[in-house]
């Protein structure tokens, strides 16, 4: 046992987490191209931030008590089925994130799988999704006791066939799911075939829009039909954390039947307690993401939302541009809205390939940080590439120009250099020494090394990273 810990005064304390988050890469600014999602409007973090010390007191977990939450959540969740062209009796959760989003999506379809045959009652349904939907599908899969059916994409276009993911259900389907774009690769699923070919045979069917549920209704003319306006799809997710512009711990997911909402919730009276009933994963739960999603999206109004994705439009497209105008580089299929994946062209030459985890280190060295993300073998044989991940905010737009440079500069820096190779005693290092400053080898080792290795290595990682020191 340490000694009790000696009280400090306020400010003192609040230093010592200034400096920790100097420390943290730049949250504004278009330097870091995931993770965080910058409006580039001071007032909107602002308003944010009172609407979250507002709210900081109250506990979410019953409505009926805070009935600030339950108003609120009202609102929220009109406005985003509003949004995603949902109908009349289309219902829905604010959630902590996607991750939370997409999971309970699984566990209303679980249950109402179970329910519609006594002899479903302890079976194990399946998911069905491509090979580039979210880990939160595989976490809700794992957490819920659901196989998972994966079925490839087209390496070139980043999409799977319609016919090839209708191919997949059956009777234990409980779900199949479709991305409004996928985070890999920034393309849009064909939700309308899937959508209708499994109402056609009663499988529940779910648009992740986590990443593009508020920015795509703002994008143009020219996105496929993809939302709740789509017959056949029976739930969405749409994460308010990300192009909402709330602080993390906002998302909402919607039902177009209000009995698969019922179905997410979860109610007990087996304890001498008070009588529980909890819409989402958490018991008592934080309303500060809600109220600040709530006030940044009235603050914004829809016409505000139009700016800055017509921003985040025009800065994709220049991205887009000069990573095409790269030799050695290519943009991976056709995206819709505001991700880019980076691949090597193979169709140059060696001495011009430009491999993305190079170029991830490099643009890295010049103060940009992008994703790296690893090849992936699919059931099929076919290989997806590895690439370097882009998420475009409105406020890259005033750093479009510098970024563009900063991608050639890197680009002509790695250019011809041999892709980076697996080297499996760097996985050992790694966890005696940490992360070292170039991650292109750490990454290759990932990608090369089995799903079983890699996973309790990346558990270790992470753990250790946290671990109690002193
Ligand atoms: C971000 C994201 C999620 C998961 O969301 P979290 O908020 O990170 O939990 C799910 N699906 C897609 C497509 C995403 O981009």
């Amino acid at each position: 046992m340490s000694a009790p810990w000696a009280a400090r005064p306020g400010d003192d304390v609040l230093a010592d987490l200034a400096d920790l988050r100097r420390a943290d890469p730049p949250t504004h600014g278009g330097r870091v191209l995931s993770y965080v999602y910058d409006s580039g409007r001071a007032d909107l973090d602002d308003v944010a931030a009172r609407a979250v010390t507002l709210f900081l007191p109250v506990n979410g977990l019953d409505p009926t008590t805070f009935t600030s939450v339950a108003a609120l959540e009202s609102r929220l969740v009109a406005r985003a089925r509003d949004v995603l062209h949902g109908g009349p009796d289309t219902v829905g959760s604010v959630t902590t994130g996607g991750t939370e989003s997409c999971l309970l999506a699984v566990k209303s379809a679980r249950d109402t799988w179970r329910a519609a045959d006594p002899s479903r009652a302890h079976a194990r349904p399946t998911l069905v999704l491509p090979t580039t939907a979210h880990p939160a599908f595989h976490k809700a899969a794992a957490y819920l006791d659901l196989d998972v059916v994966a079925v490839p994409v087209d390496p070139d276009r980043g999409t799977p066939d319609a016919a090839a993911v209708l191919a997949a259900l059956d009777e234990r389907t409980a779900l199949v799911v479709v991305s409004a774009p996928s985070y890999p690769f920034g393309v849009v699923d064909p939700v309308a075939e899937v959508a209708a070919g499994a109402a056609a045979r009663g499988v529940a069917c779910h648009v992740d829009a986590c990443i593009g549920g508020w920015v795509l209704p703002w994008w143009g003319h020219d996105v496929p039909a993809w939302d709740l306006a789509v017959d056949g799809v029976t739930s969405i997710s749409a994460d308010l954390h990300k192009y909402g512009f709330a602080p993390k711990g906002a998302s909402v997911v919607l039902y177009r039947d209000p009995a698969r909402h019922r179905a997410q919730h979860f109610a007990t009276t087996a304890w001498p307690g008070y009588p529980v009933v909890n819409p989402t994963v958490l018991g008592s739960r934080s309303a500060g993401g809600l109220a600040a999603a709530w006030a940044v999206l009235e603050t914004l109004g829809h016409d505000g939302i139009a700016t800055l994705v017509a921003r985040t439009r025009d800065a994709t497209a220049h991205l887009h541009d000069a990573a095409t105008a790269t030799r050695g580089l290519r943009v991976v299929g056709r995206p819709t809205g505001p991700l880019l994946a980076l691949a090597t062209d193979d169709t140059a030459p060696a001495a011009d390939r430009v491999d993305p985890f190079h170029l991830v280190d490099a643009l890295r060295h010049r103060g940009w940080l992008a994703q790296a993300q690893p090849a992936l073998t699919q059931p099929d044989g076919t290989v997806l590439p590895r690439t370097a991940h882009l998420t475009i905010t409105p406020v890259t737009q005033h750093v479009a120009d510098d970024l563009a440079a900063a991608l050639d500069d890197a680009a002509t820096a790695v250019r011809g250099r041999a892709p980076a190779t697996p080297d499996p005693a760097l996985a050992q290092r790694v966890l005696t020494d940490g992360l070292p400053p170039d991650l292109a080898g750490v990454m290759a080792t990932l990608e090369a090394l089995p799903p079983d290795v890699v996973r309790p290595l990346l558990v270790e990682v992470l753990a250790r990273a946290v671990a109690p020191r002193l």
